[in-house]
């Protein structure tokens, strides 16, 4: 008997996502105490205190069944973003979004284009339908590569991923790019626009990927309470897009798929305007004092929209920090062997990961090779 035999090919051959280490395991790991993550981009303030208030109430009512189609939610965001009720779709965590999209629009050999390096979920997803991944580099920039993109999805893809901002990377692109690659693909293409970080953005010409939605029928915008709203532990996102075509992905969706507890804390987060301008005021000054200190230290620092960065420092760093205490996001499976991801946390924090970066720096105790 092979039980590996009986799995289904297109799961058998995955390599699970892997997520950072908790903080509980380094410390026992390394025997240290007090160290500090910086590398899941969580809100280092704590969830929203409305959102917390309401969830002391909503703990009593977990004996029922949760409302999965999050119609206080719903009929809250809509009025919020201007646009009709039936126009959302609500998962356990964006990531559970994608993972609707996927089962409803691709089967085995499907091709799925996406940027790379870029959100690691996306050619699990597609991988698990028995689709394709289709990898489009990033340039040397960083960006989205959307000339060769396009002609990627001309040569027949049912699927498009755009992650604005890009994770890991920070980078963003403006409307006239998106306009651009719009015009250039065909109508019928699924465009999927993952804008999880969508609340940190600084850049002026964001594009307005809403409207998009209303001119596009089969374009599809992802939203996450995972992250300004501080509620990644109770797994929380959405999309957004065409009432016929948010239908059918209602008909992929488990019923109840969003828990209670979730939806009433994104209830509160979402109208907790203070929680999320204090981050976001408190994002922007920890980017620009990351972006300094780092580039003073030598390192490449590339301009980010988004509660992380993307650093080139060399070899090792990952592991030199971690014996620090400080917990950032190594990038080898993307091929990034020279650089880390480090979210933004409270500027204690990011004190912490500078003076631990200089300390390495003039310690030298970097050995190359040994990033794991
Ligand atoms: C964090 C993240 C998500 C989704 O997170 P959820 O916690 O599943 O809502 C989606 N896309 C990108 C690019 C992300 O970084």
């Amino acid at each position: 008997m092979s039980i590996e035999n009986l799995v289904n090919p297109h799961i058998r051959n995955l390599t699970p996502y892997s997520p950072g280490k908790p903080i509980e395991e380094v410390e026992r790991e390394l025997g240290i105490s007090g160290s500090i993550k910086l590398a899941s981009n969580e809100n280092p303030l704590g969830p929203s205190p409305r959102a917390l208030d309401v969830l002391g109430r909503a703990v009593a009512g977990v004996h029922r069944y949760p409302d999965g189609a999050c119609f206080a939610l719903r009929d809250r965001l809509a009025e919020r973003m201007n646009l009709s009720a039936d126009q959302f779709i609500f998962g356990s965590g964006a990531d559970e979004v994608l993972e609707i999209l996927a089962k409803t629009f691709l089967s085995p050999g499907d091709r799925v284009v996406m940027p790379w390096p870029s959100f690691a979920m996306y050619p699990l997803v597609a991988r698990g339908m028995g689709a394709e991944p289709i990898s489009v580099p990033l340039t040397s920039e960083m960006q989205h590569d959307f000339p060769a993109m396009a002609a990627a999805v001309g040569r027949g893809a049912k699927m498009v991923m755009l992650c604005n901002p890009n994770n890991p990377t920070g980078t963003s692109f403006g409307a006239g790019a998106l306009a651009d690659f719009v015009s250039a693909i065909s109508d019928d293409v699924v465009l999927v626009i993952d804008e999880a970080y969508f609340e940190y953005v600084r850049r002026a010409d964001f594009p307005d990927s809403l409207a998009l939605v209303a001119e596009r029928p089969a374009t599809v915008v992802l939203r996450t309470f995972s992250k300004i709203f501080g509620l990644a532990g109770l797994r929380i996102g959405y999309g957004v897009s065409d009432p016929e075509l948010v239908g059918f992905l209602d008909r992929a969706r488990h019923p109840f798929n969003v828990n209670r507890l979730a939806e009433a804390a994104a209830l509160a987060a979402l109208d907790d305007d203070e929680h999320a301008s204090q981050t976001r005021a408190m994002n922007d000054l920890g980017v620009d004092y990351l972006t300094q200190e780092l580039e003073g230290l030598g390192y490449r620092v590339w301009p980010t929209d988004a509660n992380f960065v993307l650093v080139e420092t060399g070899p090792g760093y990952y592991d030199a920090l971690l014996r620090r205490g400080v917990i950032v996001r190594p990038l080898v499976g993307f091929g990034l062997k020279n650089h880390i991801r480090i979210s933004v946390g409270r500027p204690d924090e990011n004190e912490i990961l500078v003076k631990a970066l200089r300390a390495i720096e003039q310690g030298g105790d970097v050995a190359v090779g040994e990033q794991s």
